[in-house]
């Protein structure tokens, strides 16, 4: 009998596991909800994948996983999963189109945003947390409020064609320091300490943005806002019938994690796409031994 081998995610874990399974003679299903690439796509530039000294476009790379993909023939399925139930010692996946019974699952499904509900509501439709719905924006006025490698990044994104604050609330900065240089030699980026929000209003044209700065109050008028404040693992779909046998299923090798899901701080294309290599070899060798 064929063992089935489920993925979720085609971000760079997901799709380096496949690929790998694939090269074993194994027939992995990726689910994706969105795009294949996963989170790179708000990379502004990546300087630190194997190969490219000097740097690749994410979108580049991107292209090159998806050939990967067609080149190896992953069963790759464009279909949310919604819940990952244990039920007859099997993984059952649903997504709206089907359910279907795994052996195997490796979940490979990044991260989500850490939402400030609060914010969204009062911002409305001007409201961010990532970069890639706004790269195509003009001639905006956009800030970003977070001090991390993400707010920085976005900030060279979008500085090529709008205006950019970012707006930190302490005076700590938590990026890399090439990514801070690059920014405040950016004419068109503006970095701002100690600015700690309080509220948005939206204005119908514009977004009023409320600050206190050592007990006083600042305005600014921006056409968009991104929260760049932290991602969480993204595992909303795991039924309490799995959630139940996790542990005990991750010690028997037949559900991984793998990918920035799992991987706290350390979140990075080539680690990613390391756990997704490491993986499909655990699962071959236990095949080869069943
Ligand atoms: C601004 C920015 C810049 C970055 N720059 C770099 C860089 O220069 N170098 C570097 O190495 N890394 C960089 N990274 C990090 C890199 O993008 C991530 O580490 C990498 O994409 C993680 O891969 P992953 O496959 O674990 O997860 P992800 O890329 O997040 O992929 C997860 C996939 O799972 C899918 N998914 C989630 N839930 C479900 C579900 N229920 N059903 C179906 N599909 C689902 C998602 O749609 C997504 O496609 C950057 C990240 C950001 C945000």
């Amino acid at each position: 009998m064929k063992h089935k081998i489920g993925i979720i995610g085609a971000g760079p874990a997901g799709i380096a596991c496949a690929i790998q399974l694939r090269r074993f003679g194994l027939e992995p299903v990726i689910y994706e909800k969105a795009e294949v690439g996963g989170l790179l796509k708000n990379a502004n530039f990546v300087e630190n994948y194997l190969g490219f000294p000097f740097g690749i476009s994410p979108a580049y790379l991107i292209e090159g996983f998806m050939n990967h993909l067609v080149r190896y023939e992953v069963d790759i399925r464009y279909q949310e999963v919604i819940s990952v139930e244990y039920q007859e010692k099997k993984f059952l996946l649903k997504t709206r189109a089907e359910e279907n019974f795994f052996d195997y699952l490796v979940i490979a499904s990044g991260t989500r945003p850490r939402r400030l509900e609060a914010f969204d509501k009062q911002g409305k439709d001007k409201v961010f947390y990532e970069v890639f719905p706004l790269k195509k924006v003009k001639g905006k006025e956009i800030g970003i409020i977070g001090a991390g490698d993400a707010a920085f990044d976005y900030a060279l994104t979008l500085a090529s064609t709008n205006q950019v604050k970012i707006f930190n609330r302490t005076d700590q900065i938590k990026c890399l320091p090439l990514l801070f240089e690059r920014c405040e030699k950016n004419a068109n980026i503006k970095y701002f300490p100690e600015k700690v929000l309080k509220s948005l209003t939206d204005k119908e044209k514009y977004l009023s943005v409320e600050f206190t700065y050592h007990n006083e109050r600042v305005e600014y008028l921006l056409d968009y806002i991104i929260f760049a404040t932290g991602r969480d693992p993204q595992l909303g779909f795991l039924d309490g019938s799995l959630q139940k046998h996790f542990e005990k299923l991750k010690e028997e090798q037949r559900l991984y994690l793998i990918g920035d899901v799992k991987n706290e701080l350390n979140r990075q294309v080539a680690i990613a796409a390391g756990d997704g290599i490491r993986v499909a070899m655990e699962i071959n060798i236990k095949l080869s031994k069943a």
